[in-house]
């Protein structure tokens, strides 16, 4: 067990208790096709047209693993550090629903796919833990029941039945909200990154059962309640306060938690008794005799191992190597893998002179006026209003001195609002820089003779008053001024 962090316990009525959480992560295979048929896994089509007789559990059916969906498994289990087991197996589990036709569900139960492993999360003070993983295993995905369109009657859409997914469990590693919802943000992002699930929780492809419990600090584990099918993070969060508080003050008033099964309600934010939990014997698993021990080639898993695309640490680490970026930046910028292209394709299109100074600065644009912009519109950087192309034009006009900054940010909102390239804008607009000695200078004269006292002042020790000339030239020449050229003649000037 990890070590004991004070600030991480929560404060009872009688005293100091330790939250342990571990978690259940079901993520959907992005997959065209199903774990053990040949159909169609799209989503938000008309119910009941993507269904084999394989997914409708008709007799004398029998299912066929899909190769690319082991491979995915595979990506997974690589990205999460974790051992891949040569040889897995497939068992039924059993259970009655409506919306699992055959009866049980195919799962992996004693011999799963990938066992140990771990995951890397930040945490709010910047230090970073691992979450360790204790397994991943693949198994289908039930139908839906679905109960709210008609007074009388359930309907069973079984699109979904047989849809692959994998298992991800955690070790109880985590000790508050802060960290779970850290373990399902990090894992969400490692998932898009390997291309293994999309990730989007609204539409079911990613939810999380969530075990807690609490003790007394250093104490053994204390009973734990399941809270099922979390979907969202921000969920996450208030089923965790919730719980927790629930469980302490049933602890504290000297009841005993139950081991149960229990269900978040978004709506009241509070969690709810659904059923005494089941143990595993209770699903009574046994090999499934239709399907073969599933036995891995060691060269198709370091082929894989090969494919792999650069996942968020390796990238960070090179991003603060090669930009100079400070690692609270560079985490953002790799936090999302759609984040870290639209900086690298913004990075590639422009010229290669000082690559830190440019990173440095699409990195400042990025986390700044771009990040505001799509938070202002409710967009994702892919539906960004200025591209990374387009972005790099203008970041091209700063470095090159065609622009100031300050002009770039006029620009930038006009970029967004027009779509419009940034070299147009500027010459339709007339916002070229003034770089020119003369004007400068005419314009400092001009400054410098209304505001007699003022020059008075500074020469006789008010320093501060030097931003005050700055002010009233940039005004007086809409900006555009070359900023590092102002200052220098005008402390010639100033001097006098
Ligand atoms: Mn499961």
């Amino acid at each position: 067990m990890s070590e004991i962090r004070n600030y991480l316990l929560v404060k009872g009525k009688t005293g100091l208790w330790e939250v342990i959480i571990g978690l259940e992560v079901h993520a959907q295979i992005t997959s065209k096709s199903k774990l053990f048929s040949s159909a169609s896994t799209d989503f938000g089509n008309e119910p009941n047209t993507q269904v084999s007789f394989i997914d409708a559990g008709f007799p004398g059916m029998l299912p066929v693993i899909n190769e690319y969906c082991v491979e995915q498994a595979i990506k997974t289990g690589l990205g999460l550090n974790a051992e891949i087991h040569p040889v897995s197996v497939f068992d039924r589990k059993n259970y009655f629903y409506a919306d699992l036709p055959t009866g049980y569900q195919i799962s992996q139960f004693k011999h799963p796919i990938v066992g140990e492993g771990f995951l890397e999360i930040e945490l709010i003070d910047g230090t970073t833990k691992n979450v360790a993983i204790e397994r991943l295993h693949l198994e289908q995905d039930a139908g839906k029941s679905i109960h709210d369109q008609n007074p009388t009657k359930s309907y069973i859409d079984l699109n979904r039945a047989g849809v692959a997914l994998m298992e991800i469990v955690t070790k109880p590693d985590m000790r508050s909200r802060e960290e779970a919802m850290a373990f399902m943000r990090k894992l969400r992002s490692l998932l898009r990154y390997l291309g293994t699930c999309d990730g989007n929780m609204e539409q079911g492809s990613m939810r999380a059962d969530v075990n807690i419990s609490v003790r007394r600090p250093a104490e053994a584990l204390g009973t734990r309640a399941e809270i099922k099918n979390v979907n969202s993070i921000r969920f996450l969060g208030q089923a965790v306060d919730y719980e927790v508080t629930r469980q302490i003050e049933i602890l504290e008033e000297g009841g005993e938690i139950l081991q149960e099964t229990r269900l978040f309600d978004p709506v009241r934010g509070e969690t709810r008794s659904m059923r005494s939990k089941e143990d595993a014997h209770d699903y009574r698993y046994f090999p499934d005799p239709d399907l073969p021990p599933l036995h891995l080639d060691p060269a198709m898993i370091e082929h894989l191992k090969q494919t792999l695309p650069e996942l968020p640490e390796a990238k960070k680490k090179r991003f603060i190597k090669s930009f100079e970026l400070s690692p609270y930046d560079a985490a953002i910028l790799v936090s999302e893998r759609e984040i870290a292209d639209y900086f690298e394709t913004t990075l590639e299109a422009g010229s290669f002179e000082d690559l830190p100074k440019r990173g440095k600065l699409i990195a400042n644009w990025m986390t700044g006026d771009l990040f505001a912009a799509l938070n202002r519109d409710n967009l994702s950087i892919a539906e960004s209003k200025v591209s990374a192309s387009a972005l790099t034009g203008m970041v091209n006009l700063i470095i090159d001195g065609t622009i100031s900054g300050r002009i770039a940010k006029d620009v930038f909102i006009e970029m967004w609002e027009t779509g419009q390239e940034a070299i147009v804008i500027v010459q339709q607009k007339g916002l070229e820089q003034v770089s020119d000695n003369r004007a400068i200078d005419d314009c400092i004269n001009q400054i410098m003779s209304a505001n007699p006292q003022m020059v008075e002042d500074y020469r006789s020790g008010k320093d501060k008053l030097f931003g005050f000339f700055v002010g009233q030239v940039m005004k007086a020449m809409a900006g555009k001024a070359n900023p590092s050229l102002v200052n220098e003649i005008l402390i010639q000037k100033l001097k006098g």
